[in-house]
């Protein structure tokens, strides 16, 4: 803060005495949060006016880059045609009906059905409410248990925040739902982290025997709602399946009228080169897949709930007087939807998951470079979705101890060297916008190296490691 233009100090003050900001850790409040002022392509500036290139793209969102003339166009119209129309019961409106009809077209078979929503947690929120809608239409009396999974993230709302697994997110001063609501949780599939020795095959096996398991103990598949997965785990470090252990659990819930909910939050909208990866990556058919994030390239909050024909036809049966009773007063925003469609459109125009395909690869390349660095464990990801690991031990994969946030450390570095990345625990996430090159992918990669070998260094010279 020292030597802090005014505007910064103001931000800086204002910000600690009244903004409580998502995950804020107070006993951090005192240093303050970094200031940003500006964003224009995948590069942000804070109000000192010092730019840094933002390899988290905002929070895995900014998918077609900031500051686009276009997309600005586009929501000043929409807000003077109409900036809001009542979307409950009987009512309806243009974009809206425009953007669930291309997301019908988008998502794979006979997703034909959608729900938007004000974000990704609020559209899984809306899937649990279809979950249960289903199964009681459909006179599934016993469905009730939902499977998810250790590590996964869907989102903050209670229901959202109890579907998640990830143990940083349970915290003593807050309540979740759990096995007594019929919430239960299976293994992470982070073969890394909890492979044990086994091979990935082996691995997958033990996933899937668990999932049967599981059932088996819950009364057998005529209890079972709903599993619930990220097809690539995001948050809870960019994990993809084993072998294909999801495939062989969407073929059981297939058979067994349990819904598969994938949610497609992250991995969506052109971040792994595809629309949706659940079918195109993993040939998986879900019956709701969520979206949300790069759907509206963040310039407006917006998620969906999409589902399948297979739902849509048992809910909509006519003759017993049914009415779904749920949604929010921005579902179906007016702007959203335009700033969505328009998103769209440029993906389209300009090839995004194209230019994905390419530079996805070389990213992972680059990024496995900093497997030779001593305290990286794992290089990981798909894509423009990737992951460091530092581990204090190669060789035993040792962790350095929690309350030392070595990806906060690492982190600070490279915001010193004017770069962004997402530091979770022991980990550094990253995420650029999908119009990054391969020159930014190298001030990326390099900039990082960096950051992780004066952290190593300094650790070392006083004595930490
Ligand atoms: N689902 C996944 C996989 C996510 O990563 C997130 C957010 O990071 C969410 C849901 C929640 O979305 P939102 O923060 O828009 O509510």
């Amino acid at each position: 803060m020292k030597n802090a233009l005014p505007l910064t100090e103001e931000i800086i003050e204002m910000d600690k005495a009244h903004h409580l900001r998502p995950y804020l850790n107070f006993d951090t409040l005192e240093e303050g949060a970094l200031p940003i002022e500006r964003a224009e392509g995948i590069n942000v500036w804070d109000t000192d006016g010092k730019k840094y290139v933002d390899a988290i793209g905002g929070m895995w969102c900014v998918n077609i880059g900031a500051g686009s003339k276009e997309m600005a166009d586009a929501i000043a119209q929409q807000v003077l045609t109409c900036n809001f129309a009542n979307p409950f019961t009987d009512m309806t409106n243009v974009p809206a009906t425009r953007l669930a009809k291309k997301l019908a077209e988008l998502a794979p078979g006979d997703l034909n059905h959608v729900h938007l929503t004000c974000g990704g947690s609020t559209a899984n929120d809306s899937a649990f409410r279809l979950v249960q809608f289903y199964h009681a239409c459909k006179g599934n009396k016993g469905k009730k248990h939902i499977l998810s999974r250790t590590d996964a993230y869907h989102g903050t709302t209670y229901v959202a925040m109890s579907l998640g697994g990830k143990k940083g997110d349970r915290i003593d001063e807050m309540n979740y739902m759990g096995p007594d609501e019929n919430i239960h949780h299976l293994s992470s599939p982070n073969h890394y982290r909890y492979g044990n020795g086994l091979s990935e095959a082996d691995f997958a096996d033990k996933l899937f025997e668990e999932f049967l398991q599981k059932i088996n103990e819950l009364g057998g598949p005529d209890t079972i709602a709903a599993f619930l997965a990220e097809p690539i785990m995001g948050t809870g470090g960019v994990v993809l399946p084993p072998g294909n252990y999801l495939k062989r659990i969407a073929d059981y819930c297939r058979q067994n009228d349990i819904l598969y909910w994938s949610d497609e939050v992250v991995t969506g909208f052109g971040r792994c080169g595809e629309w949706f990866v659940s079918e195109a990556l993993f040939d998986i058919q879900p019956d709701i897949l969520i979206s949300a994030k790069g759907l509206s390239s963040a310039y407006i909050p917006l998620g969906a709930c999409i589902f399948s024909d297979r739902i849509w036809e048992v809910i909509s049966e006519p003759g017993h007087g049914r009415y779904f009773a749920h949604g929010y007063t921005y579902s179906s925003h007016t702007v959203a939807a335009a700033a969505a469609l328009k998103n769209i459109e440029i993906m389209e125009r300009e090839d995004i998951l194209d230019h994905v395909r390419k530079v996805g690869p070389y990213f992972l390349e680059r990024l496995g470079e900093l497997h030779a660095l001593d305290m990286v464990g794992d290089v990981r990801g798909t894509h423009l979705m990737a992951c460091v690991e530092f581990v204090k031990d190669k060789t035993t994969r040792e962790t350095f101890p929690e309350e030392m946030d070595i990806g906060k450390l690492v982190a600070n570095e490279a915001d010193r060297l004017g770069l962004i990345v997402r530091p979770i625990v022991n980990l550094n996430v990253m995420s650029p916008s999908l119009i990054c090159t391969e020159q930014d992918i190298d001030f990326i990669v390099d900039t990082l190296r960096q950051a992780i070998e004066v952290t190593s260094r300094k650790l070392r010279s006083q004595g930490i490691w």
